[in-house]
């Protein structure tokens, strides 16, 4: 049974998705593939309602992500239940990753957002006569569009920028996990968020992409690089903006001087918390030869320890998808066939009745192999014994993904230089992942991880128009500049460059 089966509705030309829990392969529920009209109908309330929602003040919308975390409190346990089913994500995971973060996010942007988005005057350098103000304004409807591997946070982080900012919403949840999503709907309902501020539209990538061809103002886009560049390209099309956060290969680089016992545990929390379908999954290690033996062993013990499971208390859940159960086998299988040796894992957990993949440890592995390469999105943990440093940078920036990475060392200024050194979006010392809960920083890959930034007052600001104002302080009768154009003109303006550029007072002036 597939997690999504299909359905043809008896009546009508739509159609229906059933779907199962991927843990237990039980039924959840149907929801409908709405269609390209249902997508504009959405749009149509959003756009209606919007007007009135970014007329209130930035405390008026707060409230309302006041409440919404208010709601969030005291339906926890059903959220978590909603959750766990349709993910097969351990609970205690599903509260911190999915419900805390989303709470934070919530209060976050509640408070910040009036500092952030206020309109500002900026002092100007040269044409003193001159004043500037930038203004932040929403930019109308906000079409998102979220994957299946967090789908209450990555449904509600993107949601509470986009309303903040005074915007609208249409959601497009992955076909996956429409639950957690209609989750979010209640609790924005419960908390009594105006009709029309926020609308949900279910279904596949059809419903997807009508969002995305249906005329919104932004499509803030999670997913993979294959559907982001689909995106992208209407995008482009149609000159809508649009943010891309896609996938990553994330590399972890151990140095010889690294508390060895601190990053045994962040490698295997890294590459196994949420069976490894996060985006800032660690998926390769380089370890310093000197350590790499020490470091391999600690990494298998602690993984040794881990509880796989679906009930009660345990460590790693499901695979939600049983398409990516297939990929993650291919990854292990490439590797193995080209020379990597298993230490850990290696094949489905034959004691599930569900889709679990067992965490594994590779070592001997070559950047030939798939593991390295692509996108495993799984509990897999490859390790490479690299020299030194310089060749963990070299072998970490060989990829086309740059999202997130991780470095250890007891040395936090080498550990920042080497983090500049990585071409990726975000990069984490002495820890892993946790940069999207920090809720300051902004978050977004380089290469093929994507374009553009949520999160922080850059991710914030980019679900706005950044309005230039230029103010003429003085009203005089004429501009140096203006016509008609004259010889007392030229001269005047050479005389301006000779101050400003060719005296110290000028430049320091500008
Ligand atoms: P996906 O690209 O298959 O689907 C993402 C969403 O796009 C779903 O809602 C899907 O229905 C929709 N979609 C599919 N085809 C579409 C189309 N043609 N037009 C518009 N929408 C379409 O991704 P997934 O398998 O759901 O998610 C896993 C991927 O997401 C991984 O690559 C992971 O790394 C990435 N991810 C990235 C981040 C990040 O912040 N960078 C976070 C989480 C997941």
């Amino acid at each position: 049974m597939a997690v999504v089966e299909q359905l043809e509705r008896a009546s009508g030309n739509g159609r229906r998705l059933r779907l199962a829990n991927p843990a237990t392969l039980q039924p959840l529920g149907e929801v409908d593939v709405q269609s390209a009209a249902d997508v504009r109908a959405a749009i149509e309330c959003a756009r209606k309602s919007q007007p009135a929602w970014a007329a209130l003040s930035f405390e008026e919308r707060g409230h309302y992500l006041e409440r919404v975390v208010r709601v969030i409190l005291e339906r926890q346990e059903e959220l978590l239940d909603v959750i766990t089913r349709e993910t097969g994500k351990p609970r205690v995971e599903a509260l911190a990753t999915e419900i805390v973060t989303s709470c934070d996010a919530l209060q976050f942007y509640a408070k910040r957002a009036k500092q952030v988005l206020a309109e500002r005057t900026l002092p100007l350098h040269l044409l003193k006569t001159k004043k500037l103000r930038i203004a932040y304004k929403p930019l109308g409807v906000i079409g998102i569009i979220t994957p299946w591997n967090f789908p209450f946070l990555l449904t509600l982080n993107p949601t509470a920028q986009a309303l903040m900012a005074g915007n609208a919403v249409v959601l497009k949840p992955s076909e996956a996990t429409p639950f957690s999503a209609r989750c979010v709907q209640e609790i924005l309902d419960a908390a009594g968020l105006p009709e029309g501020v926020f609308n949900l539209v279910t279904g596949d990538g059809e419903t997807g992409e009508a969002l995305v061809e249906a005329g919104v103002d932004k499509i803030s886009f999670t997913g993979s690089v294959a559907t982001g560049r689909k995106v992208a390209e209407i995008c482009g099309r149609n000159l809508v903006p649009c943010t891309l956060e896609l996938g990553g290969k994330d590399p972890m680089i151990v140095c010889a001087d690294a508390d060895l016992d601190r990053a045994s545990r962040g490698a295997v929390f890294g590459a196994f918390a949420n069976s490894g379908q996060v985006c800032t999954s660690t998926e390769r290690v380089y370890v310093v030869d000197e350590v790499a033996e020490e470091f391999t062993r600690r990494c298998v013990e602690r993984t040794s320890e881990l509880r796989q499971g679906a009930d009660g208390e345990f460590d790693v859940g499901s695979i939600i998808l049983p398409s990516q159960l297939e990929i993650i086998e291919s990854h292990v299988e490439d590797a193995v066939a080209r020379g990597a040796r298993l230490l850990a894992g290696g094949r489905r957990n034959p004691n599930e009745p569900g889709y679990f993949y067992e965490p594994t440890i590779l070592t001997d592995v070559t950047h030939d192999m798939r593991v390295m390469r692509e996108e495993t999105f799984g509990p897999v943990l490859p390790i490479m014994r690299v020299a030194d440093e310089a060749e963990a940078v070299k072998h970490a920036n060989d990829s086309r993904y740059g999202l997130n990475a991780n470095v250890w060392t007891r040395n936090k200024h080498k550990g920042t230089d080497l983090a500049r050194a990585i071409e990726s979006g975000c990069v984490v010392v002495n820890d892993c992942m946790v940069t999207y809960a920090v809720a300051e920083s902004p978050f977004g890959g380089v290469k093929d991880s994507g374009i553009g930034r949520v999160n922080g007052a850059v991710g914030l600001r980019g679900f706005c128009v950044v309005q230039s104002i230029v103010i003429d302080r003085r009203s005089g009768r004429s501009e140096m500049l203006w016509f008609p154009y004259s010889q007392r003109t030229l001269v005047a303006i050479k005389r301006m460059m000779r101050f400003v550029w060719g005296t110290s007072l000028g430049r320091w002036l500008s």
